[in-house]
């Protein structure tokens, strides 16, 4: 039995990766805390580890684990932002992720981040449990004849592009790779911000994609639009996102991810102080809804997840190709 430690861990992984690993031959110990210099100790013994993504793979983790003696990284996820692919090769660790698991959760999860906002259904919940039944402040806007513009058309963004079609959007799309024919009109991004009255964000966070909705792109944003980013948070620049919902700018924006959420999301922190003004600033809007890096989380998707993260480590130590690795040097 290979012996994996596993960061991060929750009991939603723990059901699926329980009943998948005895037959592939690993034996995992689950670790709660999350993956940084400090804990990488926790690997000893280990020959690969399992990382989620606020699991901290950079240069001075690696080499920590090296010298403890994990071979491979196993991500289970699909974004690898948070490694560095360089120093990993560099200490021969190898590094696989989750390519695709579900889309459709992610793409499901925005779409009911974009429906809430724009139907206020998370203010009409509180209020009618308080037996508050009157309508003032719950006027609502169709996204029938909307122009819906999503920033990068993979495998999350053509879901998410498909859905609001159906519900009668015009969808704009950029993406630096378009795919002709897929029934997306692609233009160019600057114009794109300026004609969507919808804007979600689907691309990879990459050193080019850092804060691409940073001040200026906000100045040239619609009066009103609603923001959904299901991706990464450092997509955005959050501070530049506050001040323009102070200012009326921006109308709504559902927020699966935040640039700072790696103390933060996954923990309960209800009984302490929080210090991030700009993330207290941000959650005390009633047209801003955060939720906490929750788009992958279906059954079908932690299913999917627990199969293909097993399959690329048992794959590892059987010596075949794993398919699913990541190598130095990918964009
Ligand atoms: P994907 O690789 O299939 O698609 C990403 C697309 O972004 C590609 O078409 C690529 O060409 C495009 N792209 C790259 N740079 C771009 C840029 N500068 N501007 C616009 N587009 C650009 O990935 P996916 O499976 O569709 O996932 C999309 C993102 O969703 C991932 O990068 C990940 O960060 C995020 N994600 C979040 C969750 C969650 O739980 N919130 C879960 C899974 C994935």
């Amino acid at each position: 039995m290979e012996r994996i430690a596993f960061f991060d861990a929750r009991s939603y992984d723990r059901t699926y990766f329980d009943r998948l690993s005895p037959g592939a031959g690993l034996e995992l110990f689950y670790l709660e805390n999350k993956l940084t210099p400090d804990t990488a100790v926790l690997a000893q013994n280990a020959s690969a580890v399992c990382a989620f993504v606020n699991d901290d793979l950079g240069k001075e983790t690696l080499p920590l684990l090296a010298k403890y003696g994990v071979r491979a990284i196993a991500l289970r996820c699909a974004g690898y932002n948070n490694v560095d692919l360089k120093t990993a090769a560099k200490y021969g660790i190898r590094v696989f992720r989750v390519p695709a698991y579900s889309p459709a959760s992610v793409a499901e999860h925005a779409l009911a981040l974009l429906l809430t906002l724009t139907r206020q259904t998370h203010r009409a919940f509180t209020r009618t449990r308080e037996r508050n039944f009157s309508l003032e402040g719950l006027v609502g806007t169709n996204i029938e004849g909307k122009c819906v513009g999503v920033i990068g058309t993979g495998k999350v963004g053509m879901r998410f592009a498909a859905m609001v079609q159906g519900l009668g959007a015009k969808v704009y799309a950029y993406d630096p790779k378009p795919v002709w024919g897929a029934g997306v009109e692609y233009v160019g991004l600057n114009e794109l911000i300026r004609q969507a009255d919808v804007l979600s964000l689907h691309c990879p966070l990459t050193p080019s994609t850092y804060h691409l909705l940073n001040r200026d792109a906000f100045c040239a944003m619609k009066d009103g639009v609603i923001l959904l980013n299901t991706s990464r948070g450092a997509l955005i620049d959050s501070e530049a996102l506050l001040d323009h919902i102070k200012s009326g700018k921006v109308g709504a924006a559902g927020l699966d991810v935040y640039e700072e959420e790696a103390d933060i999301f996954y923990e309960d922190v209800s009984g302490k102080v929080m210090r991030d003004d700009t993330l207290n600033l941000l959650l005390s809007q009633p047209n801003v809804l955060v939720t906490s890096h929750q788009a992958f989380l279906t059954k079908e998707a932690l299913e999917a997840i627990a199969k293909t993260t097993v399959e690329n480590l048992r794959k590892f130590f059987a010596g075949e190709t794993v398919e699913n690795e990541l190598t130095a040097g990918r964009p």
